[in-house]
């Protein structure tokens, strides 16, 4: 079988390559983060909504939001029982976090709901008639090696007919790199034979889009980025780069560790 590559794997190498190293290659214990726990829940309940055409009342995506949190919650502490291998925010105790986390994630699913009304005219596109595009899956065959992933959401102008891929983000930081829309652009092209020209992130801390033009990507340029890790992956190159340690899962077994 030839090798498959994710953006987030190429967004870690870029930024990490010891971190990838660390996960993928030594398998080393990873640190578990309620954050993630957050942003699961988070995802599930946007994704229920925006499955049912917006018809589903902001208390059922509540549910559904509370439902995946306990799951969870539940999963990554059976995963990691050692809670010093819990990263947590600031100077917070992992209880006031967990706590401060819940209410953030519901916070976050009523204010997406408040922003993305039914008969919006940015509302889900159809890719499948009838299905709305959310959670599409995709895969890029760029010979040696494929690329796959998910999109969360892709969106349709209904005014005007254009398509736009979107990442829901429950985090603090808008992606510096451009691998991520790019890839889904070009997923969303080849699946669709339209022209994409805009991606946008939903940064759901504070309820707001944010617009990436997508206009210079080429499929031979997103190609060539995986072409890049995979050259590295396949020479065992990983360079570590000690800046984002704080939030890194696998720090505690990282010899370069900030
Ligand atoms: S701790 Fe820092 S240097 Fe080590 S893998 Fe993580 S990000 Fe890279």
């Amino acid at each position: 079988m030839i090798p498959r590559y994710s953006p987030s794997r190429l967004q870690t190498y870029s930024s990490c390559g010891m971190a990838l190293y660390l996960e993928k290659v030594k398998k080393v214990p990873l640190r578990e983060a309620v954050w993630f726990v957050q942003g699961t829940a988070v995802h599930e309940a946007l994704e229920g909504y925006e499955r049912s055409f917006r018809t589903l009342d902001p208390a059922a995506a509540e549910a559904l939001y509370v439902a995946a949190w306990d799951r969870e919650l539940a999963a990554a502490r059976e995963k990691q029982p050692d809670e010093s291998m819990w990263m947590v925010g600031g100077r917070k105790t992992l209880a006031t976090d967990t706590e401060t986390r819940f209410q953030a994630g519901i916070q976050q699913v009523h204010g997406y709901i408040d922003r993305n009304l039914p008969g919006d005219d940015l509302a889900a596109a159809e890719l499948i008639p009838g299905e709305a595009a959310v959670e599409t899956g995709f895969e890029l065959d760029c010979g040696e090696f494929s690329v796959l992933g998910y999109i969360d959401f892709v969106r349709e102008e209904k005014s005007t007919g254009r398509l736009i891929p979107e990442d829901w983000k429950t985090g603090r930081d808008v992606p510096a790199d451009p691998y991520q829309l790019a890839t889904y652009k070009i997923a969303v092209e080849e699946l669709t034979g339209e022209v994409v020209e805009w991606g946008r992130f939903w940064m759901c801390r504070n309820n707001a889009p944010v617009q990436v033009d997508l206009r210079k990507y080429t499929k031979d340029m997103v190609r060539d980025w995986y072409q890049q890790l995979h050259n590295g992956v396949q020479n065992g190159v990983y360079l570590a780069n000690p800046k984002s340690c704080f939030t890194c899962t696998v720090r505690p077994s990282c010899f370069f560790a900030a």
